[in-house]
């Protein structure tokens, strides 16, 4: 039986471009099994391209059958497809297409029957004509490049003027593939297939360019700022880049087309390692260790492991289950990479917004890409396009972002800078200030020093060696001015025989109360008062004549005569000898010498009988 006897001719169905005239065909075609025993589209090609989807029916081959088998199927078997998607979705088996064309015995020149979809095992057309085969192309990326009709990146399949003799032919096209199916199916002439891969080449020639200068452009980042992020970002882009390049047919094309079944394997490994890659680089640019809970980094490390080990079952586990997996876990990729840069965001990390828009970008077109390829959404026919405008965007708002990234930790750096700074500063003001403190402790203790120095540690009086640089001060200032000055010697009389007496502790006292009288009578302010050692002890009382220093000496002995030291059952009296000597010096040699004389005084005032006072005057009396 002859099939073209079947399949009726209408050539007009191609006017039939109305959608809803042609949903109501579609209707009745399902509703009516009879009804699609009539039906076999033709096409009529003018030059103009045609999309011959739309009017292809389908059969499914059963195992074993051959194109004999296929033509000899009952016209009830061959549907149209009820999608208006190009996706045919997941088939297990092979699946038979038909179509019948005319116009192609007036065409000049060469015609391709292009299927482009790179990504079938097997791609067989079969030309016929009164149900004879004319024509048989292969092609597919399970049967070597070399060996398709044409070298180009998709399926072309050439029908010459001289290959037709009737006016009218049908198509048979058989695709056989694991995976998803796609038939992106045109009738065109050549020169217009030809201009279209031209216009394509561009397009990925500034895809790969833009991803190119973006991994310079990060290896350089890296190379200078020595953050792994930019490497991860690298390695990101490669392998985006690896498998749009696959995507593309590029691959197939011009490195593995000679090598059956690699075409498969690489893209079934780039599907599940380019997620992998992209949930790392998510994880390091978010830095998640630092914004994420415990919870969030073991689901996201969890996760990457699974889509590693995804990959690397992609060179054993059949085809067909790594890219429905690869596929179906991709929802999860973007879901998780989006939900990691909100995280960044919420938890205060500034460039998570630019990085949570550019991945929601990202996410509408892979969304986008990924129904269009399940069949599940009206296709543009360019799917692989789709991709590609999405990681450009991606990759745009992405650099953004990172510029973002360098500008936040430099601010960063530059606030602790600036917290250090200050730190230092309120650390040096408190250095000062306790600098400050120690200083004025350490003038306070010396001045203590000082007057201890200067200080009898008993009666409290200056002690000799203060005296002496205050005798010779005072001495000299008396040479300069040409006045007065005096010195007093006083002695307790037998102070050895009280101390004997009375014990030394009572002594000791009697000492102090001896230094209190003599302070209490002497109250010229540039007098010194100082103990000469032991019972002894000596004033100098500047512009003073002998006769008022012997008034004052008068005055003391008087008041030691009177005062009674008292302590417990204790109780003395005490009397001074005291020598007066004073001068207008001439010289100052002659300072010891005035003091040697009161001196003398104080021993005639011994000699003469104790507790009275010598000087000059009453000296010469005597002598
Ligand atoms: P004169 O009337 O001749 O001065 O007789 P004197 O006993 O006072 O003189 P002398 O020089 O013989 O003795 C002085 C005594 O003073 C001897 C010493 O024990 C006593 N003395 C010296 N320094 C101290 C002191 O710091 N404390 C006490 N308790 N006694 C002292
Ligand atoms: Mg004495
Ligand atoms: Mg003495």
């Amino acid at each position: 039986m002859n099939p073209g006897n079947v399949l009726c001719s209408k050539p007009d169905r191609r006017s039939a471009s109305n959608p809803v005239i042609y949903g109501l065909v579609l209707v009745l075609l399902l509703l009516s099994p009879a009804a699609s025993a009539i039906t076999i589209e033709t096409v009529s090609f003018t030059g103009q391209p045609v999309n011959l989807l739309p009017l292809l029916e389908f059969t499914e081959e059963q195992p074993g059958e051959t194109l004999e088998d296929i033509l000899f199927r009952p016209a009830s078997d061959w549907q149209h497809r009820t999608s208006a998607s190009n996706n045919l979705g997941h088939e297990s088996g092979a699946l038979w297409a038909r179509v019948r064309l005319s116009g192609l015995s007036t065409a000049t020149t060469e015609t391709v029957i292009r299927l482009n979809y790179p990504h079938i095992d097997y791609a067989d057309m079969y030309l016929l004509e009164k149900g004879k085969v004319i024509k048989h192309l292969s092609a597919g990326d399970h049967i070597p490049f070399s060996e398709w009709p044409l070298d180009k990146r998709t399926f072309w399949f050439p029908v010459l003027p001289e290959d037709v003799s009737s006016e009218e032919q049908e198509l048979y096209l058989r695709i056989a593939t694991p995976g998803l199916m796609k038939m992106p199916l045109e009738i065109m002439t050549f020169s217009d297939a030809a201009d279209a891969e031209i216009q394509m080449h561009l397009w990925a020639g500034a895809v790969f360019g833009i991803m190119f200068i973006m991994m310079l452009y990060n290896a350089f980042l890296y190379s200078s700022l020595r953050d792994g992020t930019y490497l991860i970002y690298v390695l990101y882009l490669m392998t985006i880049s690896a498998l749009q390049f696959t995507l593309f047919g590029f691959g197939e094309q011009y490195i593995w087309g000679e090598s059956p079944g690699m075409n498969n394997t690489i893209l079934a490994f780039l599907i599940s390692f380019t997620q992998a890659m992209s949930v790392l680089f998510v994880i390091n640019f978010v830095s998640l260790k630092k914004f994420g809970s415990r919870l969030d980094l073991i689901y996201a490390y969890s996760f990457l492991t699974v889509l590693v080990l995804m990959s690397i079952a992609s060179f054993s586990a059949p085809y067909e289950i790594m890219v429905r997996a690869g596929v179906a876990v991709s929802t999860v990729t973007l879901l998780t990479g989006f939900y990691i840069g909100l995280k960044g965001w919420i938890m205060g990390m500034k460039p998570a917004r630019l990085f949570t828009t550019a991945w929601f970008l990202h996410l509408i077109f892979i969304g986008w890409f990924l129904l269009d390829i399940a069949g599940h959404m009206a296709s543009t026919g360019r799917s692989d396009l789709l991709l590609s405008i999405g990681f450009i965007m991606e990759v745009a708002l992405l650099s953004l972002a990172f510029a973002d990234k360098m500008n936040q930790e430099r601010e960063l750096r530059i606030t602790s800078q600036t917290r250090l700074l200050d730190m230092q500063l309120a650390m040096n003001r408190e250095l000062d200030i306790k600098v400050q403190e120690r200083t004025a402790a350490l003038q306070r203790a010396n001045l203590r020093l000082e007057e201890l120095s200067i200080t009898d540690g008993l009666t409290g009086l200056y002690n000799r060696r203060y005296f002496d640089k205050q005798y010779m001060e005072k001495y000299s200032k008396a040479c300069t001015e040409q006045l007065p000055v005096a010195v007093m010697m006083i002695d307790i009389d037998h102070f050895k025989n009280l101390n004997d007496t009375h014990g030394h502790a009572f002594g000791d006292l009697c000492l102090v109360h001896a230094a209190g009288i003599i302070q209490k009578v002497v109250t010229m302010g540039d007098a010194v008062c100082a103990r000469y050692g032991g019972e002894e002890f000596v004033i100098v009382m500047p512009k003073t004549t002998e006769a008022r220093a012997v008034q004052l000496g008068e005055i003391i002995r008087q008041e030691f005569a009177r005062t009674r030291v008292k302590h417990q059952n204790h109780a003395v009296n005490m009397t001074v000898s005291i020598g007066v000597a004073s001068e207008i010096p001439e010289h100052l040699d002659q300072a010891e010498r005035l003091l040697k004389y009161a001196d003398n005084c104080l021993y005639f005032s011994k000699e003469n009988g104790r507790n009275q006072v010598s000087y000059r005057g009453n000296m010469n009396q005597a002598s």
